[in-house]
């Protein structure tokens, strides 16, 4: 492939397509290249370290390496694969990486890679329980096994969404149905009798319920960030005083945003609490479990999800720590018949009746097509079983405690939040300038990727763990690559 040239000439079909073929691939050489790949993905899987985990490419570097027009005459696979080599693996950022512990480590496991790669042959699109009652089905009992094992109840039903930024949004758009009569016919603007409406969250929740609250024409001011604790927990007492100043001044709450495990240090919002004053008030609660919900099937965690029997919805990302490549975020509702309420509308097209009843998927979100994505989430939790996924979890853990203890013995870092799960935030004794030009000077050496938040308006580090191959050894040269950069900064 060449910028202006398109394909070289010198990269044939693998073989002509034949008479039979239609124009897709033969299915022979299908199953060749497909061989091919399992090879490359097989070999990918072996020795990701030996790329740098945070890519080097630099911006638009890849873009230039394509050419602007689409091929005029089809290409070999073989052609694609050279280039996706030579010219697309070096702008990855490798997330399977074990040394990557920037944002949430994540990983896409074996058996998820496998169900996604059945899932886009079947491309089954689930908008109705007819057009694929499997993957309609395998949803809701996949779904009802994470519950299971969440210890959630049984009147939480399940929906899979692509993130949890979608989920949050319905999970909101729900509590909007509920608070705002006749919002579905008539929105929001220009209406006389709809007081101002409030949603809120502690000053720690994700970008994601701004986003929602923004989408769902509150408007952005319409969103209280609730201050937290010296261990960044929303206040439930600065809760309750919000909301009651806001019903004396006539606005209504409509949710309340609890966060399990916040983006910047992985606290806990005290959720107990914030439950008990969302029912006093009749406030739909909200829970944001995306990355930590999953550690509650850890014994001894089981306390994070205290509370959560008593939300109107909750999500958690498999995609974030349960070993399911991205994307799958699993939304639970105890009032689905709300969110069904919001979305459901049926063209004649899709009209169907089935002898039993069933779910349509459409019905539940604002997406009509849905992909297979409950395949993944089931030979995920095959393959690990129950005591797998729990052990990796609590390893993952136990490694986030052995490098805070490694921090809280040095006299040249220092811990600055809890360790509630597998994320430690710490900073190295210095200015911000300083911290920002250790954690760039880490991640420039290609072995580990560290992000970075800011905290009480200092700049802070933090060393996330996630990824199934990260062990203690990937932990330990992490640590040892952050003192050694501490020295050679201090010393240049
Ligand atoms: N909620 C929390 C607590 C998060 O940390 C994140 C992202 O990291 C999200 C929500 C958004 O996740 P997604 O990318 O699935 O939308």
């Amino acid at each position: 492939m060449s910028k202006h040239g398109g394909a070289e000439p010198s990269s044939p079909h693998s073989s002509p397509p034949s008479a039979h073929s239609l124009g897709d691939m033969d299915p022979e050489d299908f199953r060749r290249h497909a061989h091919q790949l399992a090879d490359w993905i097989a070999q990918y899987f072996s020795s990701i370290d030996l790329y740098p985990v945070l890519s080097r490419a630099q911006p638009g570097d890849i873009r230039a390496a394509i050419p602007d027009d689409a091929p005029e005459d089809g290409e070999s696979f073989e052609a694609m694969l050279a280039d996706f080599e030579r010219v697309l693996m070096p702008g990855v950022t490798h997330w399977n990486h074990p040394g990557f512990f920037a944002y949430f480590a994540i990983s896409g496991s074996g058996p998820g890679v496998l169900a996604d790669f059945l899932s886009a042959a079947l491309n089954v699109q689930a908008m109705l329980w007819r057009t694929s009652p499997a993957a309609t089905e395998l949803e809701e009992v996949t779904l009802g096994w994470l519950r299971k094992l969440l210890s959630l109840p049984d009147s939480f039903e399940g929906v899979i969404y692509d993130t949890a930024s979608i989920s949050t949004l319905h999970g909101l758009a729900a509590a909007r149905e509920v608070a705002v009569p006749e919002v579905r016919a008539k929105g929001l603007a220009g209406r006389k009798n709809v007081s101002r409406l409030r949603i809120y969250c502690s000053e720690h929740a994700h970008s994601s319920v701004d986003k929602a609250v923004i989408l769902l024409g509150l408007g952005h001011e319409a969103l209280k960030r609730i201050p937290a604790d010296g261990e960044f927990r929303m206040k439930a007492d600065a809760l309750e005083k919000a909301i009651e100043k806001d019903l004396a001044a006539h606005a209504r709450p409509v949710a309340v945003v609890a966060t399990v495990g916040t983006t910047s240090t992985t606290s806990v919002d005290p959720l107990p609490e914030i439950a008990r004053i969302c029912a006093r008030h009749k406030i739909w609660l909200h829970v944001d479990a995306a990355y930590a919900g999953v550690a509650a099937m850890v014994p001894g965690f089981e306390w994070i999800l205290e509370g959560a029997a008593d939300a109107d919805s909750l999500v958690v990302n498999p995609h974030k720590w349960l070993f399911t490549p991205f994307d799958l975020s699993a939304f639970y509702c105890r009032r689905m018949d709300v969110v069904r309420q919001a979305f459901a509308l049926t063209p004649d097209y899709l009209k169907t009746v089935e002898s039993a009843p069933v779910h349509n998927l459409m019905d539940t979100g604002i997406q009509l097509g849905r992909r297979f994505r409950a395949l993944k989430l089931w030979m995920v939790m095959r393959h690990f079983g129950a005591s797998g996924i729990r052990a990796r979890i609590a390893e993952h853990m136990r490694l986030a405690r052995l490098f805070a203890d490694w921090i809280d013995a040095s006299d040249r870092f220092e811990r600055v939040a809890p360790v509630n799960f597998s994320v430690v935030c710490f900073r190295a004794n210095g200015d911000d300038a300083f911290n920002e030009g250790l954690l760039d000077t880490i991640n420039a050496g290609g072995e580990v990727f560290l992000s970075h938040t800011r905290l009480d308006g200092r700049y802070v580090l933090r060393l996330a763990i996630g990824n199934l191959r990260t062990t203690e050894a990937h932990v330990a040269r992490a640590w040892s690559l952050l003192q050694q950069t501490f020295d050679q900064l201090h010393a240049g």
